[in-house]
């Protein structure tokens, strides 16, 4: 009943051509009406616009990987989600690893992004994942229950067909390591539990929860016939047509 979401987070890659080019042969591969798996791509901001017109009308969505926390004015820098829905933005990544440990976002920064977004409309892809320090520290389904607990605080369960959870354990991306098919089917399952005590088994049932970290073509199906995992959110796979097809063959 859970749609499969494969997207694609393209992160700080591609230039305005190459970018294009990408997302011209998704459109030519990718069926414009495929009810088993929805797909999406994340370009920088500079070339959502390039890339939201080449896809538009297709079966690729398009969507950020951030966004601030308040309406348009005064915040040199940053993008409000007004913009980002403006030129036809479908989601947005949050919380993303990178900018937990790289640009120091905590979960209290990420909540408001996410109430931001939400309100905006747009699809939040909420990642969270454990260092390899805190899995080796057996740490993982604490960290998970924080960056959970932090993330979605004052969310209410009528959200939810607006969110997406990727569990991405920090040290499978882009490292070459993956978790394990039974390694993600455990955090998984965690996950879709803490849903379900949290809200209730409806929003856990419903929401879609993606795995990344590493994710390739010759790994993918493994992964996503895990019970619980509900699609991929694949980084430098996604850069390449013919390796982000084929995982998106694999979930369909
Ligand atoms: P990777 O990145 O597929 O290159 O490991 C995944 C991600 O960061 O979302």
């Amino acid at each position: 009943m859970r749609r499969y979401l494969v997207a694609g987070n393209w992160k700080m890659n591609t230039t305005k051509e190459s970018g294009a080019q990408l997302a011209q042969a998704l459109v030519a591969e990718v069926p414009a009406d495929n009810p088993a798996v929805e797909v999406l791509v994340c370009p920088p901001f500079p070339y959502l616009t390039t890339i939201g017109e080449i896809v538009n009308g297709s079966g690729v969505g398009f969507g950020a990987q951030n966004c601030y926390h308040e309406g348009p004015g005064a915040y040199t820098g940053e993008t409000a989600t007004e913009m980002l829905t403006d030129v036809g933005c479908r989601s947005v990544i949050l919380g993303h690893s990178e900018r937990r440990h790289i640009l120091k976002e905590t979960d209290a920064d990420i909540n408001l992004k996410v109430k931001k977004a939400l309100a905006s409309g747009l699809q939040v892809i909420l990642c969270v994942g454990e260092l390899q320090s805190e899995r080796e520290a057996e740490q993982t389904e604490a960290v998970l229950n924080t960056q959970m607990t932090g993330g979605l605080d004052g969310v209410e369960a009528s959200a939810f067909d607006q969110i997406v959870i990727a569990y991405e354990p920090v040290w499978a991306i882009g490292t070459g390591l993956t978790a394990t098919p039974d390694q993600a089917e455990a955090a998984h399952l965690y996950l879709r539990h803490w849903l379900k005590e949290q809200y209730s088994a409806e929003v856990a049932d419903g929401t879609r929860i993606l795995y990344g970290g590493s994710v390739k073509p010759d790994n993918a199906q493994e992964l996503l016939s895990q019970e619980n995992v509900d699609g991929a959110l694949v980084g430098g796979a996604s850069l390449k047509a013919e390796l982000f097809v084929p995982i998106i063959q694999a979930a369909a």
